[in-house]
């Protein structure tokens, strides 16, 4: 089988999508043809297909060191997400009623997370506060990390669960999350981290992490899209958002997606591979190489969120001035495929909350570019694209709207 590689553009946008490879579509493809049987069937096809999957939820645990029976197939990120902050704040709840033999009022109790969580994450708080929760939002510096002295102001005795990401999707900013989980816990509350940018981007471990509940999603890291998983240190601590047949023990009933789940392992043992070869400091020293070009052509750029503390993919830069959407339209004219903020906040058309929660000026969040750069990206496609935002950049010079801070 040929190798993935896009013909028509230049990539830049992994944080949104990544292209499936060559070797998981192969892994998939005989579960959409010769093994599509419903794996919870008795012929020996779905024994087949059934085995299968067992493989791939060896395959999840092994990137995220945890045991393959802590793995619960999800559609995605999203969905995860949801199963967390609503199944694990609402199980937490009822158990403190329980405790309490008598009815609470859930406004005494709380749930923490920070302000540049993805939607998945935030509307999902939002539905708690409609429930009646005391729904909390750490705040972020101005490279986008949270202060862990202001979070932990934030627990209290009746805190049921946190929820704060390992690296944000828009700015790739890495988040102290052991110490972040371990302060939850002392607290006596669950936490969550949304893992989804960070599972095979960056070395990642359940343990190391302490979180009761890990996020991911399979197309972040080269497998098939509308399949992710739920990381569960015990599954009790969940009440399910959906009932069904008892799949995946009743935390998410419905018939699996085995190809999904086959490509989502395969894509999982191949980033494991490339993180032990040394993929992530490769992938950074591109990135950074991309960087200083675009800095030395466009000396006004500002770098929003960490410059260390960062995804190895993950370029966030603002033309101060400038509007996204026309720089992005420019790019695309030029062959190059990136974003402005993430490709969520593309579909809702606000303005970024993440570069929002760093106190940025509007000039810098307007003019945001995410740049995502994966492991099939080159050194000729980047210099390809610091030449085009140099020709970009020139232009909005003499026109007097691309001006440094
Ligand atoms: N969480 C983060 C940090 C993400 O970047 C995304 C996708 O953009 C999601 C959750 C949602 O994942 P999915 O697209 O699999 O639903």
């Amino acid at each position: 089988m040929k190798e993935n590689k896009r013909k028509n553009c230049i990539y830049l946008d992994h944080a949104a999508s990544t292209p499936v490879s060559g070797t998981v579509l192969e892994a998939m493809l005989p579960f959409l043809t010769d093994f599509q049987t419903n794996p919870h069937g008795s012929c020996y096809s779905a024994r087949y297909a059934l085995d299968a999957v067992k493989k791939a939820r060896k395959q999840v645990a092994e990137l995220i060191g945890s045991e393959p029976s802590g793995v619960f197939f999800t559609s995605g990120g999203t969905e995860s997400d949801n199963l967390a902050v609503l199944g694990i704040a609402r199980k937490a709840f009822e158990n403190r009623e329980k405790k309490a033999g008598k009815r609470l009022d859930k406004k005494d109790f709380r749930i923490v997370t920070s302000a540049i969580e993805h939607p998945a994450v935030l509307n999902a708080a939002k539905q708690l506060e409609n429930e009646g929760f005391d729904v909390v939002y750490a705040d972020v510096d101005s490279e986008g990390l949270i202060n862990e002295n202001d979070f932990e102001k934030l627990l209290t005795k009746k805190t049921l669960l946190v929820s704060i990401m390992t690296a944000n999707n828009e700015t790739g900013t890495i988040e102290p999350v052991g110490r972040l989980s371990a302060l939850a816990r002392e607290a006596g509350a669950l936490f969550h981290t949304d893992a989804v940018q960070a599972a095979g981007s960056i070395p990642f471990s359940v343990k190391e992490t302490g979180a009761d509940a890990v996020s991911l999603s399979a197309h972040k890291l080269n497998g098939p899209k509308g399949v992710g998983a739920l990381y569960l240190k015990n599954p009790a601590i969940v009440e399910p958002l959906m009932f069904g047949g008892g799949q995946e023990k009743g935390i998410r009933p419905g018939t699996l997606n085995v190809p999904g789940i086959v490509g989502f392992g395969k894509a999982c043992e191949e980033a494991a591979e490339r993180l032990e070869n040394g993929g992530a400091s490769r992938l950074a020293g591109l990135r950074d190489r991309f960087l200083d070009g675009i800095l030395e052509a466009v000396p006004e750029a500002h770098l929003n969120g960490s410059k260390d503390k960062r995804l190895p993919g993950n370029i966030n830069i603002s033309f101060p001035g400038c509007d996204s959407s026309t720089l992005l339209v420019m790019l695309d004219a030029a062959g190059i495929c990136a974003s402005g903020g993430s490709a969520c906040s593309s579909i809702s058309g606000r303005k970024s909350h993440v570069l929002t929660a760093l106190g940025l000026d509007d000039k810098v969040i307007n003019g945001a570019l995410r740049l995502t750069l994966g492991h099939e990206t080159t050194e000729e496609e980047t210099k390809k694209c610091i030449g085009e935002l140099a020709r970009i950049a020139d232009n909005y010079r003499k026109m007097g709207i691309l001006r440094a801070l």
